[in-house]
Order: C-alpha cells, then structure tokens, then sequence
C-alpha cells in the first residue's frame, strides 16, 4: 500500500462510499483520496441471474452516478426503469396508481442490482488516478495529533493461520468519512452515540420469476405483518422477473425462511394476490433484520458520517441509498466551497454546515417511515378506515400525486 499522506480517507467501499470518493475524486483531482474496504471479495454480476439486492434509485442519485461516469456503464444494460407504481392495501379497497406520464416524465426512477451499482463504481474509480482502493482494510483502531488522523487495521491474510492476519501499515489522512454501513467503527471511535428504533421486523428479499409481464411497474401491497414489494427487473431478456422485499413482522418472517421454495412461491402468490400470475419459480432467499439508528452527531474532529453509518431506514419507501448518496452530494459541495475560500475540508464549520443541510432531512424521513410502518401495522377499524380513505384520497387528487412523485425523486 502507498503509505503516503492522504488528503481525505473514506472508511467503507459500498455504494455510498464509493460513490463519495468517486465524485470528490472527479471534482478534486489534485486531493490524494485513499478508500478503505474491510472486504477483499469484488463485487460480482452473474451474466445469468439476478442479485436479489436491489436499490430503486431516484433521479438525484442517478444523476450523481453520471457525474462520476458509472450510470453510463449501467444504462440500457442491468437497469429497469419503472413507469408506474401502484400501492394498496390489503385490509380494504385503498390504492394508489403514480404514473409518469402525469408528471411529463420518461419514468420515475430505476431499480438496478446493488452489485451492478457498486461495480460500475468500482470500475470507474479504478480509472482515477488519485483514488486509491485498498480492499481486505478492516479499521479496527486510530489516534490523532495535530490534526491528522492515523488509522491501523489487520490486513487480512488467508495464508495467516491464526486468521488475524498481519499489522497494517498505518495510513494518516487529513479527512475522515466514515461510510461503513449501519455497525460502523468510525461512528463508534467517535463516540457518536445513535437513536434506534427496533421495528420488529425482518426484511426477506429474493427474485421471483412471474407468469405476466412484470409492466415496468414497482408493485406494493402492505399487509398488516408488513409491505410486500415486487420490483421490476431488466437486462436479461425478459419482463417476467421481480425483486421481492417483504418486510414481514419478525415470527412471520422465519416462517418463511423455512418454508421450501415450491411451498414460499405458493404463499407469496398468495400474499401479492396473484396480480402478476403464478409465480412460477424464487431464488434463494436472503434476511436481514429491520432497525431504524439515527447517529445523534455527523461529524467529529476532522471526521464525518455519511450513508448507513450516519442513518439506517426501514426499506419500505427504498431510499436507503439514496439518502446516503444525497449525504456524498451535500458533503461534498460543502468541500466544493471550503476549497474555493481556502478553508480546510476537515475544519469543522465545513462539517458542521454539512449535518444542518442532511441531519433534518434525514430525520423527517426516518419519521415518516416509520409512521407509515406504525399506520399500515395498525390492525383496528379506525385505522384502516383512516388509511384506505387517506390512499384513495391521494389517488383523486393529481395535484398531491405530482407532489409526492416530484419528492420521491428528489427532483
Ligand atoms: C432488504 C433491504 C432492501 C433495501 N432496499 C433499498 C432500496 O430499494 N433503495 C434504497 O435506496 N435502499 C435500500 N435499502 C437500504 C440500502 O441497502 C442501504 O441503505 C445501503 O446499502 C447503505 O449503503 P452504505 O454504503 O452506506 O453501507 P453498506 O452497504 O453497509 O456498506 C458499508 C461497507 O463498509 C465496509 N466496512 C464495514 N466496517 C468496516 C471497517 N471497520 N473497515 C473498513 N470497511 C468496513 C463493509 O464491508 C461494506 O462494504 C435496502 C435495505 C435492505 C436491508
């Protein structure tokens, strides 16, 4: 590894990590960028089948990837767009239908495999000079004197018996962004203490090939266990493919899991009232479990959070990714601005305008998620009442259903 001094180090090399040294990279070619991934494995696009982890990414997000070159290496490829989206209620007649054509729009945003974004990323920072990937890097410690941080991991070492691996080398930078998902390290030797909300939920996600067209529409059905969503999928020669989330209450969802495919297939074409025919096969099935953690703080000395690190929201609007890529967008305008007056990136007045422009966003939707998830939950007359009437409401009123789209998409 280069042990030269880096101007900004960024802790975590998923989506939002990459994408964040990515986009300061193509802006600052004169900042020395170190990006730091505890895994070793690259990410890997089977040419054949579908990665049940998927991101609907927003106009905003999409438009930041072809900032940085990856959406070009993604479009018309493994990307499907989706042109309409209808949501409804299991327990009575509430729907809405959100068309694109209503907001003069080619469609309302993209659903691609997680690994399709983050190779793409990959690929593009690879081709910048001044951005060094090093994979197989776990921080595991740091200290800090004059204003620089130093940071020490295990290098992993499969030929290493004991598995711990060697000492790294220690890497100094001026910047620190931690992007090292929910659990993150960085947070922690900060000290930066989160709010978390268990949902008592479990995410369940897998592909399910459909009998009917998949229509180039994001299906969701919220049940009173939880939202089920089918998302369309593209790129492999047909339209019959879906990216299933099934946010299920937790007992529900380790039934689930161990149900054999032929028997899940049954249940979930039941669950999603056969709107897309029999389902006529699913791949394997993933689980993780559902928590909202906000970090109280966004920064500390010299360092910031960004992504899952600062936030983690419940799945069932899909804006995980893109709150941490809108988190990469406002921090590094903020960056944009310190350099042009002189001002160092890691001084704090840069990081502490970088949390008002993101803490409160981000606040009000982890609000609005899980008001949502405690609304669709509620099982008694009045709110079922209150929520069928609230979607029907919505779907009368064009004017409200251009709104929500145009805020969906960050548009
Ligand atoms: C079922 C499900 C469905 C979802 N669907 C959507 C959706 O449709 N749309 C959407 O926008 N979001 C969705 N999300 C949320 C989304 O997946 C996350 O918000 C997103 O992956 C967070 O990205 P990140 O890069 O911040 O963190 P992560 O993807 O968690 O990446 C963190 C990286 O840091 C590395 N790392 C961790 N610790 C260290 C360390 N100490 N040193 C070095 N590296 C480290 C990890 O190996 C990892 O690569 C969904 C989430 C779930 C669970």
């Amino acid at each position: 590894m280069n042990r030269q001094r880096m101007d900004v180090t960024i802790v975590g090399g998923g989506m939002v990590g990459t994408a964040q040294a990515a986009l300061l990279a193509v802006r600052h070619p004169h900042l020395r960028i170190s990006l730091l991934e505890a895994s070793d494995m690259d990410p890997v696009v089977k040419p054949d089948a579908y990665d049940a982890r998927v991101v609907a990414l927003t106009e905003a997000s999409r438009e930041l990837l072809e900032e940085v070159g990856a959406w070009q290496l993604i479009a018309g490829k493994r990307e499907c767009p989706y042109t309409q989206m209808r949501v409804w209620d299991a327990d009575g007649t509430g729907s809405v239908y959100f068309d694109c054509r209503d907001v003069k729009l080619p469609n309302l945003g993209h659903i691609v495999e997680n690994n399709v974004v983050l190779q793409a990323l990959r690929e593009r920072i690879e081709a910048l000079p001044n951005v060094e990937l090093v994979t197989g890097f776990k921080l595991e410690s740091w200290w800090r004197d004059c204003g620089l941080w130093h940071l020490q991991s295990r290098l992993h070492d499969r030929s290493d018996d004991d598995g711990l691996g060697e000492e790294s080398p220690v890497l100094t930078t001026r910047l620190l962004i931690g992007a090292d998902g929910a659990r993150s390290r960085v947070r922690d030797l900060l000290r930066i203490r989160t709010r978390d909300v268990e949902y008592k939920q479990t995410a369940l996600v897998c592909v399910a090939r459909c009998e009917q067209s998949h229509e180039s529409t994001a299906w969701q059905r919220f049940l009173s266990t939880g939202p089920l969503a089918f998302l369309p999928l593209a790129g492999l020669g047909d339209d019959n493919h879906c990216a299933v989330v099934w946010s299920a209450d937790d007992e529900l969802a380790r039934e689930l899991m161990m149900l054999d495919d032929k028997a899940f297939a049954l249940y979930l074409e039941k669950a999603f009232e056969s709107r897309l025919g029999g389902i006529e096969s699913v791949s394997e099935r993933f689980s993780f479990a559902l928590r909202a953690r906000h970090a109280e703080a966004y920064y500390g000395p010299g360092a910031a959070l960004i992504g899952d690190a600062a936030h983690s929201i419940h799945p069932l609007a899909g804006q995980g990714v893109n709150l941490g890529l809108m988190d990469v967008r406002v921090l590094t305008e903020e960056i944009d601005r310190a350099l042009s007056r002189d001002i160092a990136p890691s001084h704090a007045s840069v990081l502490a305008r970088y949390q008002r422009r993101r803490r409160g966003e981000n606040a009000a939707t982890l609000k609005a998620m899980s008001t949502f998830k405690s609304l669709f939950g509620a099982g008694d007359l009045h709110w079922r009442w209150l929520r069928n009437t609230g979607l029907s409401m919505v779907d009368a009123s064009p004017l409200l259903k251009k709104r929500i789209i145009m805020r969906a998409m960050s548009i």
